[in-house]
């Protein structure tokens, strides 16, 4: 399997090469060269793989199909160790809760940060040392975080060999929650910096230290954001599992809805239906920040700008242009990369929007791709908390809640199951589950007391020259040659 890019770079590299890298060099997204094709047969044969041998086995037979230069012991192996009941919770990793008729909820958040980016993060970070110590190389990962990505990143990278994170998030901004998970830990590789500032200075400081290449270069720093092919990849394994445990025999469909923001999650659902799994409908549930919601109603793409982007109640879902879109566009043109580049660097760029109202291949994309939209706001929220709660005592957080609600609006086929993925668990988002039913979430035993525990964080001003300071002190540079 090769993989290229959305933007028509005549490159075609391997798994690994992409597994390190970012953005393709051309400033594209990479993806496999085809999408490997499920039979009636091999489904079946998955289905029976999840059933007697567990979710780890689902996903090393379905990575094989991506990944020819690892070989298969050691990919099967790195499942193995990823996708354990210790790390999850449960020996399902991604159990199906039955909400009500035709509606499920599948479990994405019970990993070591309780949101879903756990799923493909802990897979990065075996796939990371794994491949770092086969190359006998170092990676620095520098990021920046609101909040999920951030724990999940550190969660995912603590206490590995060749790896460091130095993790940049806005000073006080995060719940107390979320600086208690981050900042609790104590692993040497494990940077916390805390920039006083808001999300975007920290992220206006990751893209000027990319863009120093010499430095990038001397300190082999990499990123493990959303556009990071392998969590995408590994992403996919849960759209076959939740089919599998809501379906009996391969003639069946499911529909899912996806709390959106960057559109990784649902795009590893786009890829999967692609792959053939019997997926009627793929609905993209936004927030306030609703760019998904207008481009699948109008075929208009407008990117918003910073002032115009909402802090909301469901705060990971807070984007102003979703960062894996390109991906979908690519399929939606066929495959065309000049088209794809045109939109994304030239208009993008100078108009801040495209417009593909017009295209056959937009009037298509809901029947071919199976794509639908909704939005929900933040009293939706609150009401579909509210009410899922009274009617099932069940406590959803606040991006599920945006799911739930949007998912109820497009069941249309009673015969085909919907199920909504669980993206958090509401411990996350206390705050607004207070307002929404007077009472604070169930916290987990393992998180009892975390905002007492001892916090290792480098507070620091919004400076690119101090951040870069820190990073010289903390790391030996790469070796020469
Ligand atoms: C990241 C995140 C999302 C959005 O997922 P995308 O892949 O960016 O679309 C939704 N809910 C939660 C809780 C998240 O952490």
């Amino acid at each position: 399997m090769k993989y290229l890019s959305t933007r028509g770079h005549a490159d075609r590299k391997q798994f690994c090469d992409i597994l390190l890298e970012g953005l393709a060099p051309d400033g594209g997204l990479y993806l496999p060269e085809t999408y490997p094709k499920i039979t009636a047969a091999a489904l079946t044969k998955l289905r029976k793989a999840y059933h007697e041998q567990g979710y780890a086995e689902l996903a090393f037979q379905i990575l094989s199909l991506y990944i020819d230069d690892i070989p298969a012991a050691d990919l099967k192996a790195i499942c193995a160790k990823t996708y354990t009941a210790e790390v999850f919770g449960t020996g399902e990793i991604v159990p199906l809760r039955h909400l009500e008729d035709g509606l499920w909820l599948e479990a994405l958040s019970n990993g070591p940060t309780l949101a879903f980016k756990d799923m493909a993060m802990q897979l990065l970070g075996n796939l990371f040392e794994y491949e770092l110590g086969r190359r006998g190389e170092q990676l620095n990962i520098l990021g920046a975080t609101s909040g999920d990505t951030g724990s999940a990143a550190e969660y995912a990278m603590r206490g590995k060999e060749g790896v460091r994170v130095f993790m940049t998030s806005p000073h006080g901004r995060m719940s107390a929650f979320q600086q208690a998970q981050m900042f609790s830990l104590q692993d040497e590789n494990i940077h916390n910096i805390a920039i006083e500032g808001v999300f975007d200075d920290c992220q206006d400081i990751v893209k000027a230290v990319s863009n120093d290449h010499a430095f990038k270069a001397k300190y082999k720093i990499g990123t493990v954001n959303s556009i990071n092919w392998a969590r995408l990849l590994a992403q996919v394994v849960y759209y076959f599992a939740g089919y599998i445990q809501a379906t009996e025999s391969n003639s069946q469909k499911v529909s899912f809805t996806v709390p959106s923001g960057n559109f990784g999650n649902v795009c590893a659902g786009h890829v999967a239906r692609m792959m053939g799994l019997p997926i009627a409908k793929l609905v993209v549930a936004t927030n306030e920040n609703d760019v998904l919601d207008e481009f699948f109603r109008t075929g208009v793409y407008r990117v918003r700008g910073s002032a115009d982007t909402h802090e909301t109640s469901s705060p990971s879902m807070d984007i102003s242009k979703a960062s894996n879109f390109e991906r979908f566009i690519f399929d939606l043109l066929g495959r065309n990369g000049q088209r794809t580049k045109a939109l994304f660097s030239a208009a993008l760029q100078t108009y801040g929007r495209f417009d593909l109202s017009a295209d056959p291949l937009f009037a298509d994309a809901a029947k071919k791709y199976g794509f639908e939209s909704g939005k929900s706001t933040h009293a939706d929220r609150l009401a579909t908390i509210k009410d899922t709660f009274e009617r099932y005592g069940v406590t959803i957080d606040t991006h599920t809640a945006d799911g739930v609600k949007v998912a109820r609006e497009h069941h249309s086929d009673a015969k085909v199951p919907m199920i909504v993925l669980e993206t958090a668990l509401p411990i996350k988002f206390a705050e607004t589950i207070v307002e929404a039913l007077g009472h604070a979430p169930e916290r987990p035993a393992k998180f009892a007391g975390i905002e007492d525990l001892p916090k290792r964080v480098h507070v620091m001003p919004a400076d690119v020259e101090q951040v870069k300071a820190y990073i010289e002190r903390h790391c030996a540079p790469a070796a020469q040659g």
